[in-house]
């Protein structure tokens, strides 16, 4: 390996000594020998290094080895006529015709070695061969192709073939020039067959010279040269990189940012060839040596022109890549505008409702810092309001999120519309809306408009051609002194939440009685976390009965809190919570199991036909799990469906009739029963009813409760629920029967059950037990 890498050294070495045998030893026959020897050896290492490395253009090499071989045919030529006929050759002989012939073999054998296809030729490399050309052409002209050209012993044969000789040499430096050291071939092998073949230029060249001043012999230095370029061309056929492909050019930049260094460098020597003729003449004039003056006159003018073409290829080469660098400059500047808008579009969207294009909670929490370190410094009132819209929920649900996203954007405008300069209005996600109030000149002012916004939404006519009659409730909270922004924020939400709470679409400036609460609200939504697993859950169950007979029909399911820091907490006040955090799916379903168990429990030991009313959520209602949640309860407890009833309140059914109507078909397919909670609350209308799968309607107690009074309006008005869920084919149950006035009357109208403190209150399960025990045996109201 290390042999075949290093043989073209080993070949240069071998010629330096080869060089120095020819000198040392004496005799014309062994130097002749030696000669033809290296002639010869260039041949067997060119088709060595053909036959070891592999190129890809073996033909390149060919091609050299053929002139390679005319070259040596030609000296043993001569060396046979000095041997055979102990004179020299005659002059033209067949030996020149050999050397001639090699001259175009070894042209197109350089063409094809220093073929490179990721480079295109450049009409600079053309001329600046054709320069350096034009150079050698003029000491040739003045040295030897001119006294050729004028010398009486030759005839016009010889004479052809003297003139043949310098001018195949200029043909091969501009061949030279232009492939090898110019055009961008770039491999070791190819600076050795530059360097073999402008060695042998120069051999010849000192032969012509020599040979006009007939002082050449076999011991002339000039043979140095011959056998030089031998070795060089021999060494460069073995040298390892004639096995590389030509080197793909590296990712070309704009050409603006090339450098052309390669270009650089050769300058020097283009300038020194290109003065080469000029300098002739000034030699001439000044040592009064003979000049051709129209050649070299001449001449000058084809440098002179080829360095003007040169100029302006330049300049059109500098205005180009003016022209590109505007360009570029442009594109970046262009691409730069790009980045900044894009930017900008980043920065406004990190800060802004998307929808409504108001600021976000970020953008508002930002500004809120900046208003409270202001307020610090110059003692200005800050103040924030919070609006939540009402009923937007069931807006979404019934009409569609486009009309939800519509009222969303008419709410944002009407907001806008009304705000001082300097104001900020934001959206902070759903249907929560705040506006920060800066430099206020009295909290009165805060509350004007605070109500401003309440009757500006509730005034809107006809919100988007929809029918959509919107309100809003609102929280307003004061900035004092340290007040932070999370404070700030949390007070004007617990503000609004009194306004929720207080009937809607009303202000509520913050106390800090509304504190407690917020903490509440936080310790109740912690509290869920690990109510379920630390069984803090119970159930009671209050009594259904039959009114006229007094006997137990049923229970209701009725879910207890036990906190551990709030003690017993009441379902109307975690129920809402666990519907705003989801913890009423786990929830609900665990109510429905463990109802279902004890009711199993109670019907074995006891009465089989018990009912068990269980209320179900509104995310319930609306879960695609729900069929397979009752499904599963019943199967586990082994209860039959249809003593299972399903109480769903009525304005929960009614937010989205199709949706319930769908749910409750499916419910209704596994055979369990469907109850109509707090009847007459949720403003249904009786068509709808008559549409809705329902068995029951339950009374609402605020009907119950004016019986007591006999008034003749309520009495008639729950005759007539129930004269309607009977001419419905449906059951009737009054609920909050609080006295035997109540129950009475009920009897009277017909109401065949009902449930209520009077009969019973919800109980645990163990007073259950030993309530349905003793209902089994007797009746349990007298
Ligand atoms: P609801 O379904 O209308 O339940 C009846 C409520 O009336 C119960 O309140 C009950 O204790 C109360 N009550 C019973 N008799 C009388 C009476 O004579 N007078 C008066 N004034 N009230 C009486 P509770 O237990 O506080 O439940 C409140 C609401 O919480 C229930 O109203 C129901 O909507 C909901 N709820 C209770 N348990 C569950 C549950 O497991 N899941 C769901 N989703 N909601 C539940
Ligand atoms: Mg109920």
């Amino acid at each position: 390996m290390e042999l075949q890498a290093n043989a073209w050294k080993y070949v240069i070495g071998a010629g330096l000594g080869a060089t120095a045998l020819y000198f040392a030893v004496p005799g014309s026959l062994a130097k002749d020998v030696i000669y033809g020897a290296m002639g010869l050896a260039s041949v067997v290492c060119i088709l060595v290094g053909v036959h070891v490395s592999r190129p890809k253009d073996r033909w390149g090499w060919y091609l050299l080895a053929m002139g390679a071989t005319c070259f040596a045919f030609g000296d043993s030529i001569g060396n046979a006529y000095a041997l055979i006929f102990h004179r020299p050759d005659p002059f033209p002989s067949i030996a020149d015709a050999f050397y001639l012939a090699g001259y175009p073999f070894v042209f197109a054998g350089v063409l094809r070695l220093s073929r490179n296809p990721s480079r295109a030729a450049k009409r600079e490399d053309f001329a600046d061969a054709a320069i350096v050309a034009l150079g050698a052409l003029a000491i040739s002209w003045q040295w030897v192709l001119s006294s050729y050209l004028h010398d009486p012993s030759l005839d016009v044969g010889a004479r052809f073939v003297a003139l043949a000789y310098p001018s195949m040499n200029i043909a091969l430096v501009f061949i030279v020039a232009r492939s090898l050291v110019f055009g961008g071939a770039s491999r070791p092998f190819h600076k050795l067959l530059a360097a073999a073949l402008i060695t042998m230029c120069l051999a010849d060249f000192s032969y012509d010279v020599l040979g006009l001043h007939h002082s050449f012999g076999l011991e002339n230095p000039t043979y140095v040269l011959f056998l030089m370029a031998y070795a060089l061309l021999g060494a460069s056929a073995l040298h390892p990189s004639i096995a590389e492909v030509q080197p793909a050019p590296a990712r070309q930049a704009p050409n603006i940012y090339r450098r052309d260094t390669t270009g650089r460098r050769r300058i020097p020597f283009v300038a020194l060839a290109g003065f080469i003729p000029p300098a002739v003449l000034v030699i001439g004039a000044a040592f009064g040596v003979s000049v051709d003056l129209p050649v070299m006159a001449s001449l000058c003018m084809a440098v002179f022109a080829l360095i003007f073409l040169r100029m302006m290829w330049l300049i059109g080469r500098i205005s180009g890549q003016t022209l590109e660098i505007e360009q570029h400059a442009l594109a970046l500047q262009s691409s730069l505008t790009a980045r900044e808008t894009l930017e900008s579009d980043l920065r406004h969207q990190a800060f802004h409702d998307g929808l409504t294009g108001l600021a976000n909670r970020a953008l508002l929490h930002d500004r809120v810092e900046h208003a409270l370190a202001a307020a610090e410094r110059t003692g200005s009132l800050v103040a924030l309001c919070f609006g939540d819209l009402d009923g937007f929920k069931s807006v979404n649900d019934t009409m569609g999120h486009d009309v939800g996203d519509r009222v969303l954007v008419r709410a944002s405008r009407l907001l806008s519309s009304i705000v001082r300069p300097g104001d900020t209005v934001a959206r902070l996600g759903g249907d929560e809306f705040a506006v920060l109030m800066v430099n206020v000149d009295a909290q009165q002012s805060a509350v004007d408009f605070g109500q401003r916004v309440v009757s500006v939404l509730r005034d809107a006519p006809d919100f988007e051609g929809s029918n959509v009659a919107l309100s809003i409730s609102v929280g307003v909270a004061y900035a004092s002194s340290g007040t932070t922004t999370e404070q700030l924020l949390s007070e004007a939400d617990s503000a609004m939440y009194a306004a929720k709470d207080e009937g809607k679409n009303c202000v509520r400036v913050f106390e800090s009685s509304m504190r407690s609460r917020m903490v509440e609200r936080l310790e109740l939504i912690n509290g869920f976390r690990f109510a379920l697993a630390r069984s803090e859950f119970a159930l009671h169950y209050q009594p259904i009965v039959d009114l006229a007979s007094r006997q137990l029909r049923g229970f209701e399911a009725l879910l207890r809190w036990n906190h551990p820091t709030l003690g017993e907490v009441a379902p109307g006040q975690f129920i809402p919570l666990a519907e705003e955090t989801g913890f009423i799916v786990p929830l609900s379903r665990w109510v429905l199991i463990e109802a279902c168990e004890r009711m199993a429990e109670w019907s074995r030991d006891s009465v089989d036909d018990l009912i068990l009313s269980v209320n179900l959520s509104r995310r319930q209602l609306n879960s695609p799990d729900l069929a397979d949640e009752v499904r599963t309860a019943l199967a586990l407890s082994a209860i039959a469906p249809n003593r299972l009833v399903l109480d769903i309140t009525e304005d929960v059914l009614m937010e989205d009739p199709d949706q319930a109507r769908y749910s409750l078909s499916e419910l209704r397919e596994l055979g369990v029963r469907i109850a109509v909670d707090n009847f007459g609350t949720g403003y249904s209308s009786l068509s709808h009813l008559q549409r809705f799968p329902v068995d029951i309607l339950k009374i609402d107690k605020s009907f119950i409760e004016p019986l007591t009074n006999h008034d003749p309006a309520s009495s008639a008005l729950v005759s007539a629920i129930i004269g309607l869920a009977q001419s419905l084919g449906l059951g009737v149950i009054a609920e909050g029967i609080e006295n035997n006035d109540q129950l009475q009357h009920l009897v009277e109208l017909g109401c065949p059950e009902g449930q209520g403190l009077f009969m019973a209150s919800p109980m645990d399960a163990e007073v259950g037990d030993a309530f349905v025990s003793q209902s089994s045996t007797d009746s349990a109201f007298t």
